[in-house]
């Protein structure tokens, strides 16, 4: 298979195995800062915009989770990761609309961003059928802006409201809450925002002691949040080269 789509170039792979180890060691560096253990701490490569030789070579460097943000994108790259014979765990964490639900749960192992009762219903309804329940993480709104997405602490809203939204997922049965996650909103320190989530954390680890996964921490501020508690880091441009668009 020299000219599969999945093949990925020499030069290619020794890039990547560069970033990787880059990575690794500013995790395991943040770590010991913060007096945790590495094995708390799971790095997913997120691979946006690159291709499934990416994937496939990231999984052949021991990279176990993967990210993505588009279902148009991700579909056809989960499977053609899977012809090649390699099974990452995918992380679906970017905006989902319900009309994609159905699509999403075909490759998806973690959804990270419900943040609202109708989407985890309609992601309930299509994950029903499944081996066992789609782990879902609740997408959290530090800054509490509902037009960026995210579902709102201290809010009654209830479509939107953090608590509604996590009451509705640990109570679907084709869904088990894992977690929060959270994207650091654009113009505050990372310092800040992230503080604000481990409060946040800290009171929806109250009412769902189970759901352990903190995810949050990319590539420009993944010590911060691991210094807060981040289990879950999302790293893609430090790892895989800055991206040629904003996502
Ligand atoms: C793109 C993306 C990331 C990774 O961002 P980098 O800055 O490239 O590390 C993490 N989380 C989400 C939700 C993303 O969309």
């Amino acid at each position: 298979m020299t000219d599969s789509s999945t093949t990925v170039r020499p030069d290619r792979r020794a890039e990547l195995a560069a970033g990787l180890a880059r990575v690794r060691a500013r995790i395991a560096d943040a770590c010991a800062a913060a007096g945790r253990d590495r094995a708390e701490v799971t790095m997913i490569a997120v691979t946006k915009t690159y291709p499934a030789s990416d994937v496939v070579a990231l999984a052949d460097l021991g990279v176990t989770d993967v990210g993505e943000n588009r279902d148009q994108e991700a579909a056809g790259k989960a499977d053609e990761v899977a012809a090649a014979g390699v099974t990452p765990r995918w992380h679906f964490i970017g905006r989902l609309q319900r009309n994609k639900a159905r699509s999403v749960v075909r490759y998806a192992d973690v959804v990270q961003s419900v943040d609202s009762v109708r989407l985890a219903r309609a992601l309930d309804a299509a994950a029903t059928g499944r081996d066992g329940p789609l782990p879902a993480l609740v997408q959290v709104s530090i800054d509490g802006d509902p037009a960026r997405g995210g579902a709102l602490p201290d809010s009654a809203d209830p479509d939107a409201g953090l608590g509604p939204v996590a009451e509705a997922v640990a109570t679907a049965p084709g869904l088990r809450l894992a977690g929060l996650m959270a994207v650091a909103p654009l113009g505050w320190e990372p310092e800040r925002a992230f503080a604000r989530l481990a409060e946040v954390y800290e009171s929806f680890r109250s009412v769902h002691p189970g759901a352990v996964a903190l995810s949050a921490g990319m590539s420009g501020d993944l010590e911060i949040a691991i210094r807060y508690g981040a289990t879950h880091v999302r790293v893609g441009s430090a790892l895989l080269g800055m991206r040629p668009t904003l996502r």
